[in-house]
């Protein structure tokens, strides 16, 4: 049991009845609760989607644009799952606002957890994708989309797993994702 203090707690006062929390063991951590509703302060990674879109050794990258996290860092398309959004559909609709390309979503490529956000840790879902209409065009989070090779992605990259995913699709190869 983890009884270490819940020093980044982003909630100070309860979402549903506006009493301050006070820190309670449950579970085996400790968390944040409300003394007077019982709310309890379950911090949960958000779900996160990629499109992983591939053409022979190339692959489908964006570039954050100047007023979305991380500007200037490259991505595979991605973003996160809305509530009450089924994943793929998050897939489709992300790939869609970023790249103006529309996407059949297949197979799952691979899972990683992400924690280079210590507010907000995520858990992300690459899917291979495959173009069946549209025009590759920049959008929503993305300044510019490119076509680039798989073994020479543009840096610098803006999330640390997809270099795990790009360094797994050059040792599959393209063929097998
Ligand atoms: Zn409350």
């Amino acid at each position: 049991m983890s009884t270490e203090a819940p020093t980044i707690a982003k909630y100070r006062f309860c979402p549903h009845c506006a009493t301050p929390l006070i820190p309670i063991e449950k579970g085996g951590r400790m968390r944040m609760a409300c003394p007077r509703c019982g709310f309890v302060h379950y911090r949960n990674p958000t779900v996160g989607v990629a499109a992983v879109i591939l053409d022979g050794d190339r692959i489908v990258m964006g570039r954050r644009g100047p007023t979305s996290s991380y500007p200037g860092a490259w991505c595979i398309p991605c973003g996160h799952v809305e509530w009450d959004e089924d994943i793929r559909e998050a897939a489709r609709r992300e790939c869609l606002e970023e790249t103006g390309l529309h996407i059949s979503v297949g197979q799952v490529v691979a899972v990683h957890s992400n924690f280079h956000n210590p507010a907000q840790h995520t858990v992300g879902v690459w899917f291979r994708c495959e173009i069946i209409g549209g025009d590759l065009q920049a959008g929503d989070d993305l300044d510019l989309v490119a076509w680039v090779p798989l073994d020479a992605p543009p840096q610098p990259l803006a999330f640390p797993t997809d270099g795990l995913v790009l360094a797994q699709l050059r040792r599959t190869g393209p063929k097998s994702a």
